[in-house]
């Protein structure tokens, strides 16, 4: 059903290793996932801390920030950003900024850089090839309880006419079902919002009221829900707590760490 292919590809540039998604840039698109590795933040933040507001260094992130575009060919100046609040919130996004509280991004305008930070949430990647438009999405537990994948596929039909059989999707780095145990109301969540929560819920018989989550596939049926197909998505499959070595992971780190930014851009002309 998920189609895991090896879209995700590990490069290093100048330093700044991060993952680039093939098969959404095959039609016409920048997208990118960073990892930790090349930048200059100390501590829990080492290196390449790309998130505000999470106790590291102003300054260091926004060095972080230029080598990570310099390694992308995404300049800081045409990123747009939201305050993420594990909602359903949809900013339609045409010129580069800062725009207010929301949960995902989508865009028509060429070179316009989608962002969303992550530190254990999915983010998740939509193009449209054929309407030339773009969408990302933020979900963690809430927003993949809540639908957010979903919402962000239904933005892009409002606003582009986008078809979802056209889409593309991919699914990035996230806690993985290897390690996200959850409990009793996250396990009610997902229960009273998706009809295929035992799919996705791994019961722990040793520990009654617990589960582990996976995330990964929880995010693929909310886009087959939507219409996607399921040979359009991409999953990475890579799982951010057994990653020290690339990868922030909040709970791993006990809520004292960076952020990955994923990046999503329509080709400029
Ligand atoms: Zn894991």
């Amino acid at each position: 059903m998920v189609d895991v292919v090896a879209a995700w590809s590990w490069e290093v540039r100048g330093g700044i290793g991060f993952w680039r998604v093939a098969s959404l840039e095959g039609a016409g698109c920048t997208a990118v996932f960073s990892a930790r590795l090349g930048g200059v933040s100390a501590g829990p933040y080492a290196s390449l801390n790309l998130g505000g507001g999470v106790g590291d260094e102003t300054a260091a992130v926004a060095a972080n920030r230029g080598r990570f575009a310099r390694a992308t060919g995404l300049p800081p100046a045409t990123w747009a950003s939201v305050r993420q609040v594990h909602g359903v919130g949809v900013a339609r996004v045409e010129a580069p900024g800062a725009y207010g509280t929301a949960d995902a991004l989508i865009s028509s305008a060429p070179g316009v850089c989608l962002t969303i930070a992550v530190a254990d949430c999915c983010a998740v990647y939509l193009v449209d090839p054929v309407r030339r438009a773009v969408g990302l999405c933020h979900a963690g537990w809430r927003g993949t309880a809540d639908g957010a994948a979903g919402a962000t596929v239904a933005a892009m039909a409002a606003a582009y006419g986008t078809l979802p059989a056209d889409l593309l999707a991919a699914i990035s780095p996230s806690v993985g079902p290897c390690c996200y145990e959850v409990d009793a109301p996250v396990m009610r969540a997902l229960q009273a919002g998706a009809p295929w929560s035992d799919e996705v819920l791994a019961l722990d018989p040793a520990r009654p009221g617990h589960a582990r989550l996976d995330l990964w596939r929880a995010n693929a049926l909310r886009l087959r829900d939507a219409g996607v197909r399921a040979e359009g998505v991409s999953v990475a499959a890579i799982c951010t707590a057994c990653r020290p070595d690339v990868l922030f992971s909040h709970r791993r780190d006990r809520g004292r760490t960076g952020r990955m930014v994923a990046a999503l851009a329509l080709a400029a002309g």
